[in-house]
C-alpha cells in the first residue's frame, strides 16, 4: 500500500453543478481537512460588503470569472490558516492557467504540494437541471436540490442540520449558468489535460449515484495517497 502522505492537498475540478461542494462537505468530514471554494468566500464577501465583494460581485452576477489578482490573494490568505495544516479539499479554484500556476508556486512556498485531482466529468443537459433545482443552506453549507428525491430537505426549505431556510443563488439561472458553462469550456476546461499531464488527475463520472462517486474517491484516496476513512 502506499506510504500515506502528510497532506491531503486535494483539488476538485469539474463544470458547475459537477457536485463538487456536494461532495467535499462528505469528504471534508471523512478526511477531517476543511473544504475551501472559492465561489462561498466571495458570496461571504459580497454579503459583507467588503471592498473585494464590492469589485467581485458584477463579476460573479454576469457568470464571469472574479479576476485574477483578488481571488488568488483571497485563495492564498485562506489557504495559509492553521486548519488547512493537514490538507484541503480545494473547490472552484484554480479556474484558469494562471491560477493553477499561482497555487503551485504559493503550495511550493509552504513545502506542499497537490496530491490529487478529481475530476467531475458531467454532462451539460445534466447541469442545467441540477443547478436550476439547486438550494443551499448558507451558515452549514450543505447543498440540496428540489428535483431530485435524493437532495430534498426533510422539511421544504429548510436545512436539515441548522434549520436556515434554504436559499437560491442569484447566479443558478437558466442564463447564467449557460454563461458560466462557456467560461468553463473556454478558461478552465484545458486544466484537466494539464493536471492529467501531471499524473495527478483521477476523473469521476459526475452523474453517477452518489454512494458510487464516494466510493470512486475513497478507493483513490487510499491508493494514490495512502488515507483510509477514518483514518486520518
Ligand atoms: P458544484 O459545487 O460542482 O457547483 P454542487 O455540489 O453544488 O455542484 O451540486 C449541484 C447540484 O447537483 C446540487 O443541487 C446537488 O444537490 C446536485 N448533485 C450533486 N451531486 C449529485 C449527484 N451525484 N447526482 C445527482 N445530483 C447531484
Ligand atoms: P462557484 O461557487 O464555484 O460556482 O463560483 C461562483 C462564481 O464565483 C463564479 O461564477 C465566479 O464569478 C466566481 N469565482 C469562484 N471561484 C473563482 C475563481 N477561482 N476565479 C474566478 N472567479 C471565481
Amino acid at each position: 500500500m502506499t506510504a500515506p502522505v502528510d497532506r491531503l492537498d486535494i483539488v476538485l475540478l469539474g463544470p458547475p453543478g459537477a457536485g463538487k461542494g456536494t461532495h467535499a462537505v462528505w469528504a471534508s468530514q471523512t478526511y477531517g481537512i476543511p473544504h475551501i471554494s472559492t465561489g462561498d468566500l466571495l458570496r461571504s464577501q459580497v454579503v459583507a460588503l467588503t471592498a473585494l465583494g464590492q469589485k467581485a460581485k458584477a463579476f460573479i452576477d454576469r457568470g464571469e470569472l472574479v479576476p485574477d489578482a483578488l481571488v488568488i490573494s483571497m485563495a492564498r490568505e485562506r489557504l495559509e490558516l492553521a486548519d488547512a495544516g493537514r490538507g484541503f479539499l480545494l473547490d472552484g479554484f484554480p479556474r484558469n492557467l494562471e491560477q493553477a500556476i499561482a497555487l503551485q508556486s504559493m503550495l511550493s512556498d509552504l513545502g506542499r504540494k497537490i496530491v490529487l485531482v478529481f475530476y467531475y466529468n458531467t454532462p451539460s443537459e445534466v447541469i442545467i437541471r441540477r443547478v436550476t433545482g439547486r438550494r443551499i443552506a448558507p451558515s452549514s453549507g450543505r447543498v440540496y436540490n428540489i428535483f431530485n428525491p435524493e437532495f430534498t430537505s426533510k422539511v421544504e426549505g429548510r436545512c436539515d442540520i441548522t434549520g436556515e431556510p434554504l436559499v437560491q443563488r442569484p447566479d443558478d439561472n437558466e442564463e447564467t449558468i449557460v454563461k458560466r458553462l462557456d467560461v468553463y469550456q473556454k478558461q478552465t476546461a484545458s486544466l484537466i489535460e494539464h493536471y492529467r499531464s501531471q499524473a495527478l488527475l483521477f476523473e469521476i463520472k459526475g452523474d453517477d449515484p452518489v454512494v458510487s462517486v464516494r466510493q470512486a474517491m475513497s478507493a483513490a484516496i487510499l491508493d494514490r495517497c495512502g488515507h483510509a476513512v477514518g483514518k486520518s
